[in-house]
């Protein structure tokens, strides 16, 4: 299938799932997720209209995207990997939209190079939690979110959401579930959640968010 026509296909499964939501969400993003794709992938997305592309490496999209931003200036760039703190000042310049806060250290770099003088104002943030408590994977366990959530106000960062990757293999409703009771605590809007195989469980459980790879290019071309 091509990108123009697995977008129009994933469009419809989401506002389907979207109108069958437990929750009134009045917009879902479609966030192409692109770790490994060819700037051709990515120009057909954007042809198709996509407007939010996640990338999980800054230098891979340090690589991909200053020219492509050039060219579509209202594209809207997301970095949903883990982020280094010495990369972090790398990553402002890049993305709009950071989702992978998931350490106090990472949010009081960002608060510093904010305080240095780089604007923060036009980006947005969220914060990754790991609701399996995989010790493999990013993310703050459930248990310290609050604290964390807690901290990033008191730096004054502009936290608007959270975001999770629910274990493999299990099913990921108890994990959306447990992100946004975190989210509604906190009064967070934004719920990054859902991925190819999950998308439709994540949108009727509220997601705002869904980050998708797989099921708009086909098999990822790194795990071929
Ligand atoms: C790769 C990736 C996705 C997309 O996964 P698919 O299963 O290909 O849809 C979403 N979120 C993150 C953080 C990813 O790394």
């Amino acid at each position: 299938m091509s990108v123009v026509s697995s977008c129009a296909a994933l469009r419809k499964s989401i506002e389907k799932s979207r109108k069958n939501s437990l929750f009134t969400v009045s917009q879902v993003t479609l966030l192409a997720a692109v770790k490994g794709q060819p700037v051709s992938s990515i120009m057909e997305a954007i042809d198709a209209g996509v407007a939010d592309f996640g990338e999980n490496r800054v230098q891979e999209a340090g690589a991909k995207w200053p020219a492509l931003k050039a060219r579509h200036p209202n594209v809207r760039l997301h970095l949903i990997g883990a982020l280094q703190t010495n990369k972090a000042a790398e990553a402002l310049a890049l993305f709009d939209v950071i989702q992978t806060i998931d350490r106090p250290k990472l949010a009081e770099t960002i608060a510093r190079i904010r305080d240095s003088g780089f604007g923060i104002q036009e980006k947005q943030f969220y914060i990754q939690v790991n609701t399996g408590e995989e010790p493999q994977k990013a993310g703050v366990v459930p248990k310290e979110a609050d604290t964390l959530i807690a901290q990033c106000r008191a730096l004054r960062l502009p936290i608007v959401g959270l975001m999770c990757v629910p274990p493999a293999g299990r099913p990921a409703a108890p994990h959306f579930a447990l992100l946004r009771q975190i989210a509604e605590r906190h009064g967070l809007k934004e719920l990054s959640m859902g991925m190819s195989e999950d998308f439709e469980t994540a949108v009727r459980m509220g997601s705002t968010c869904v980050r998708v790879g797989r099921a708009l290019f086909g098999i990822d071309p790194a795990a071929r």
